[in-house]
């Protein structure tokens, strides 16, 4: 046997010599039967001795085959599992699945006849051997025997190799247990690649949505950057236009350059000027600030001048339906300069009845010569007196208080001179709202120079030495009684009234207001007490405070307007029902206040150390606008009628005194 070739082929060789053997019609009887053979069959299996029986004729069957079982189905396998495994060599264990399945589906071969070597009748001279003859038993027997050497031979050769297919066959089990192995490992790993591959499916799946999305973003910026474009392109002819724009502007402003250093150095000489007119305005204002304080001072000087206490008289006209006063009851006579001088004097003339009855003959009147800083013909209207104080007025503003009293009988123009006539008329309005009006203007100018002032009014009323707050609202209206005069402070010379009304004033209108309200809390009152307004004082403050902030300068002073009650006199002998009664208590506490007034303007008048404030409430409330550097002036009403001469000269000689205690201008003309 040929070492290199497969057992396979030999296999498959030694089909190939079987099959002629199992083909061949045999009629050999296993024992001692006739062996009948076909000529050809003879002549192919007989020896050359035994030919020659055969030519002696005799007629022998001898079945010179027999069939036989040979492996056919076995060989096919045998071949493919060799064949197997020899790709199986060559492609590798997993190759070897697909050929086994191959192999199992191969038919077997049909066996084809072949001539083995040794059962080949040898040719003689090139021709077929013949068969044995008939009778050629031991030729033929010598046939069967190597015939059944052979199968011998054969069935050990069979044998071996069904050793080696057996062989061959674990072997193929162990790989099928192998590949079984190999399959598994091969399923896990399918297993790992198809999650992998699921993963990755899910993850493409992600990609995609992620892709659309990007796709989406990609459209919107392209939108975009197609909207940026035009954009830009918008922007690129406004920059254009910009740049001529800039250029024309450059050009410009090169020229206003040229003009703007030009300007420069003309601002610069303008600069030094401006610094030496702030200089001069500095001086000039230091200089107007040193002027207005002289003006102070010198207005002070010329109010002291005037006299500290001044007395103006007013006579007031004849009311319509009063009796007309004999001529030559009161006169006016001129000044030193004649007509053209403001008057100061005034004359009186009165009957002296008890004088006329002792001589018994009728006696001149006497006449009464009064002089006054100045005095008021019943014909002066309302400005020309006022024009007399706008200056005292103003003093308030400079810090120094003023206080102007309206003396005088009842009925001789004390309201109509501090308030104002009826009706409202402009021309009619009293001292109260003209030196108002007067203050704030003058405050108005002095802001101009840094000066910054502040009002605040109170109007209250003294009766039988009560007082009552006239600026009263709500239901305090028409009330009194409950006011009482205190210090501001403990310590502080300033006075207040207490539960009365301070209002901040700063205009005409809210003065006016005021006063209207003062005059109806008056009827209000006057429905309860006749004529309480005529038996009472009315006090009208306004504190004045002023502030020059740059220069630290502050100045306060009250301003006092006084319509004191009516001064007139009443008969004693007369006061006999209760009426006359209350009537001459109340006119004892009015003459009371009235004297202490008096004794309180002779007691600064002679600088006495005591001055008796506290003997009136209304001297103890005016006791800061009388004092010190306070200026005092008095208004003498006087009625013109007859009827009225003996108060009248009551009033007068009163206002006489007061004017005595001043030094000044007054004193020349004393009487
Ligand atoms: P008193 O307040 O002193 O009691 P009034 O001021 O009430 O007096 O005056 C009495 C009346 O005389 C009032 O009707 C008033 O209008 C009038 N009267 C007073 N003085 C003048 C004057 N100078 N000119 C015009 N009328 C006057
Ligand atoms: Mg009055």
């Amino acid at each position: 046997m040929d070492p290199q070739r497969s057992p396979l082929l030999e296999l498959k060789g030694n089909i190939e010599l079987k099959r002629p053997l199992i083909k061949a019609p045999s009629r050999l009887p296993l024992s001692g039967s006739r062996l009948k053979r076909r000529p050809d069959q003879m002549e192919d299996g007989l020896e050359p001795e035994k030919k020659r029986t055969r030519v002696l004729g005799a007629t022998t069957k001898i079945a010179t085959s027999r069939p036989r079982v040979p492996p056919l189905t076995a060989v096919p396998q045998t071949q493919g599992q060799t064949t197997a495994q020899k790709v199986s060599k060559k492609t590798g264990p997993r190759c070897s699945t697909t050929v086994a399945t191959v192999l199992k589906n191969q038919k077997p071969v049909p066996a084809v006849p072949v001539q083995k070597p040794g059962t080949v009748p040898p040719m003689v001279g090139g021709k077929k051997p013949s068969k044995r003859p008939a009778w050629d038993l031991k030729g033929q027997l010598c046939d069967v025997n190597a015939e059944l050497k052979r199968c011998r031979e054969r069935t050990q050769t069979l044998d071996q190799e069904n050793q080696q297919l057996q062989d061959q066959l674990r072997d193929a089990q162990e790989q099928t247990k192998a590949l079984g192995t190999e399959r598994r490992t091969l399923e896990g790993q399918l297993a790992t690649v198809q999650a992998h591959a699921e993963q990755g499916q899910q993850e493409l799946k992600k990609l995609r949505a992620h892709i659309v999305e990007l796709e989406e973003r990609l459209s919107t910026q392209e939108g975009l950057v197609q909207e940026l474009q035009k954009k830009q392109v918008e922007l690129q002819e406004e920059r254009r236009g910009l740049t001529s724009q800039l250029e024309e502007k450059e050009r410009r402003l090169r020229t206003s350059e040229a003009a703007l250093s030009s300007s420069q150095a003309e601002v610069a000489s303008l600069r030094q000027e401006t610094a030496a007119q702030a200089a001069l305005l500095t001086e000039r204002e230091e200089r107007l600030h040193g002027l207005e304080m002289e003006r102070r001072r010198l207005h002070n000087q010329l109010q002291e001048l005037k006299g500290n206490i001044r007395v103006f008289c007013r006579v007031r006209p004849v009311l319509p339906g009063e009796p007309t006063p004999p001529p030559g009851l009161l006169l006016f006579p001129s000044g030193p300069s004649g007509p053209s001088d403001p008057p100061t004097r005034l004359s009186l003339s009165r009957s002296d009845e008890r004088r006329g009855t002792l001589s018994g003959a009728p006696v001149p009147p006497t006449r009464h010569d009064f002089s006054f800083d100045r005095v008021f013909p019943p014909g002066s209207r309302q400005d020309e007196v006022f024009e007399e104080i706008a200056m005292l007025v103003q003093s308030a503003l400079d810090g120094y208080p003023v206080c102007i009293f309206a003396y005088g009988q009842t009925g001789s123009g004390k309201t109509f001179t501090m308030e104002g006539g009826p009706g409202g008329d402009p021309q009619l309005e009293g001292l109260i709202p003209r030196a108002l009006r007067h203050l704030f203007s003058v405050a108005q100018e002095l802001s101009g120079q840094g000066w910054t002032y502040s009002f605040v009014a109170s109007y209250v009323e003294i009766y039988n030495e009560t007082v009552r707050d006239l600026l009263a609202t709500g239901t305090r209206k028409g009330q009194g009684g409950d006011c009482e005069i205190r210090h501001a402070r403990p310590g502080s010379e300033e006075l207040t009234v207490t539960n009365a009304r301070y209002v901040p004033v700063s205009c005409e209108k809210e003065v006016e207001a005021l006063l209207h309200l003062a005059r109806q809390n008056r009827a209000v009152a006057r429905t309860a007490q006749n004529e309480r307004s005529s038996r009472s004082h009315s006090v009208f403050q306004l504190q004045i405070s002023g502030e020059h902030s740059s220069r630290g300068l502050q100045c306060g002073a009250p301003l006092s307007l006084v319509d004191l009650a009516g001064s007139e006199r009443l008969d004693p002998g007369l006061a006999f029902g209760p009426g006359e009664r209350e009537r001459l208590r109340e006119t004892q506490a009015i003459n009371s206040s009235l004297s202490t007034l008096g004794l309180v303007i002779m007691a600064l008048s002679n600088k006495e150390s005591h001055v008796p404030y506290r003997n009136s409430k209304l001297t103890y409330l005016l006791q800061n606008s009388l004092g010190g550097s306070a200026k005092m002036l008095m208004f003498v009403n006087i009625s013109p009628l007859e009827e009225n001469v003996s108060e009248s000269l009551n009033s007068l000689r009163f206002a006489s005194k007061v004017n005595q205690c001043v030094i000044g201008t007054a004193q020349a003309n004393r009487k």
